[in-house]
């Protein structure tokens, strides 16, 4: 069975974290854009630059680099038995141009999985959001911390860092790119896909468990 969705949600309402379990469960690549856009930061390149300046004042990365990095990420061949976005798309002209990649690739859509999280929560998630430099792992001070205060469980001795665009200022403007931009894709996703709507404030396991039920029920 093919199992291709997609991960939507306000920033903080746990699309990662989730997609990375449910990546490792169904054994389907993770893709992730915001993690894409950090390694072309990462590279220091003259696009790095800007890209990083974008990503620090918490707006969108222009829509014609992102769906380049997705439409070449998604012909890759790990992806032939599904695949999870995660953080794409974000607009409906991103929506619009992933269902031309799609349907250019001969790939379908099983899903859009919306996690629903509400405002007050998600400043409090943000602020205390901590990430592995290297795996990417999120982790939060309060809700689920590391084994060890201030460093990743998954790779030996690498401190966690507070994401630039984790701070107060950025993820205010984070959060208002997604209600402008980001929600109005919910009605249209609404019209056109099965979208599976999630209660995301529930703990992290049962968000789990609740997602890949989606699925099972789907194959039973
Ligand atoms: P994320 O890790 O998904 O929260 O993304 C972090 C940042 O990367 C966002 O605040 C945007 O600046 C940028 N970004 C990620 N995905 C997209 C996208 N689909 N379109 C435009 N910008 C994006």
């Amino acid at each position: 069975m093919t199992i291709s969705f997609v991960m939507f949600g306000p920033p903080g309402a746990g699309k990662g974290t989730q997609a990375q379990k449910l990546a490792k469960h169904f054994s389907i690549p993770h893709i992730s854009t915001g993690d894409m856009l950090r390694q072309v930061k990462a590279s220091g390149s003259p696009l790095g630059q800007e890209v990083s300046e974008i990503m620090r004042r918490g707006e969108l990365v222009p829509a014609e680099l992102v769906i380049k990095i997705v439409n070449e990420r998604l012909q890759e061949a790990d992806c032939d038995h599904g695949f999870i976005l995660d953080g794409f798309p974000r607009t409906v002209p991103q929506a619009v141009a992933l269902n031309d990649i799609l349907l250019n690739q001969r790939k379908q859509l099983s899903a859009v999985v919306n996690l629903e999280v509400t405002e007050w929560e998600l400043v409090g998630r943000l602020s205390g959001r901590r990430t592995c430099p290297r795996c990417a792992r999120a982790y939060h001070v309060l809700f689920s911390p590391p084994k060890q205060e201030g460093y990743c469980d998954d790779c030996d001795g690498v401190a966690l860092i507070t994401r630039e665009d984790d701070r107060e200022e950025t993820v205010r403007e984070r959060l208002n790119v997604y209600r402008s931009q980001t929600e109005p894709l919910i009605h249209y996703y609404r019209d056109r896909y099965v979208l599976q709507s999630i209660d995301g404030e529930q703990d992290p396991e049962t968000v789990f468990k609740d997602i890949v039920a989606l699925f099972e029920a789907d194959a039973s």
